[in-house]
């Protein structure tokens, strides 16, 4: 299993798992519980969530699913910029912990740029560094400015993550974000690596590519070739959001898939890659 380091030296399978819209629908949280167990009893560790999913039902619901194995998690989070002062952070942090039903994050993200000046949302989170609330903490939806601009803050613990868009759909993050987050030892983890299950899985190439692959559990679809895609990038860390057992099994054995030269040169002829600079796409 291809794994990826953080700073501090912990180290994680590079496939984890999503959990935005989960909680949302009674009649599916059955379904979205036994999917994120399927997932922890495969072997995959980091679940991603946030205090702004469905409004903290993401949380309680992922709380539900962990319970009794939590320290089989690397349990990741978010804070909202309109929460991310000194002050606001332990207050949202403390909110979180409570769905979660833990008494600690593995990881608590930036959920973008907001109003809040960076250097007081980083003292925020090396106060909750220092309380034992989380191990480490990181940003998402940042490019290479506000990465720039996070190095240059003088901070005790550094930045562990930058989790941003990055799919077939959505490449611009190749031209430097990706190598500048690599050469910072920052874990880039990978939202909405399946498109969000749009058009991009309907992809004659990924149909193409889907045709020349096998996993243990059968031929091979678009979805496992569009998440093997993401995860052949070094120390990049791809969290799609799964449903139910079933997604969560094709995607666990998506790693089974390696792409050879001839599959990325034709993914390469149909979707390009950025040739300059783009601004950094969120959803
Ligand atoms: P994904 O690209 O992960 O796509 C999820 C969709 O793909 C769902 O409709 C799901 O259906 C479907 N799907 C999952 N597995 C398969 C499969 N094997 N075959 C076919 N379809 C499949 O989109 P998300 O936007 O959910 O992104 C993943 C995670 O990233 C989020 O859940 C969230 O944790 C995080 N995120 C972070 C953001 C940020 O700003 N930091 C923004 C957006 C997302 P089903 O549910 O039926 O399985």
């Amino acid at each position: 299993m291809k794994t990826v380091t953080f700073p501090n030296g912990t180290i994680v399978p590079a496939l984890g798992m999503g959990t935005w819209n989960m909680g949302d629908s009674a009649s599916r949280s059955k379904d979205e519980i036994s999917s994120i167990r399927a997932g922890l009893d495969a072997g995959i560790r980091v679940v991603d969530t946030a205090e702004m999913y469905g409004s903290g039902r993401s949380e309680t619901l992922v709380g539900e699913a962990i319970r009794g194995v939590r320290d089989d998690v690397f349990l990741v989070s978010k804070v909202l910029p309109s929460n991310a002062s000194r002050s606001g952070v332990r207050k949202a942090c403390e909110a979180s912990l409570r769905r979660l039903g833990t008494d600690y994050l593995d990881l608590y993200l930036l959920h973008w740029q907001g109003s809040v000046p960076l250097e007081e949302t980083i003292a925020g989170f090396e106060d909750l560094v220092a309380a034992g609330l989380i191990r480490s903490w990181g940003v998402s939806n940042f490019d290479t400015d506000g990465m720039r601009e996070i190095a240059g803050i003088k901070a005790d613990t550094p930045c562990a993550a930058n989790q941003v868009l990055y799919s077939l759909d959505y490449r611009g993050v190749e031209f430097d974000l990706l190598a500048r987050d690599r050469r910072e030892g920052i874990v880039t983890m990978a939202y909405s690596p399946l498109g969000q299950g749009g058009d991009l899985l309907k992809a004659p190439v990924l149909r193409q590519i889907a045709q020349r692959h096998t996993t243990s559990l059968g031929p091979a679809t678009t979805a496992q070739i569009a998440l093997a895609w993401v995860l052949r990038q070094e120390n990049v860390l791809a969290i799609p959001k799964a449903g139910t057992p079933r997604h969560q099994g094709e995607n666990f054995a998506a790693q089974e898939i390696t792409l050879t030269r001839e599959d990325l040169a034709r993914i390469d002829e149909s979707i390009a890659p950025p040739r300059r600079k783009e601004p950094l796409a969120m959803i």
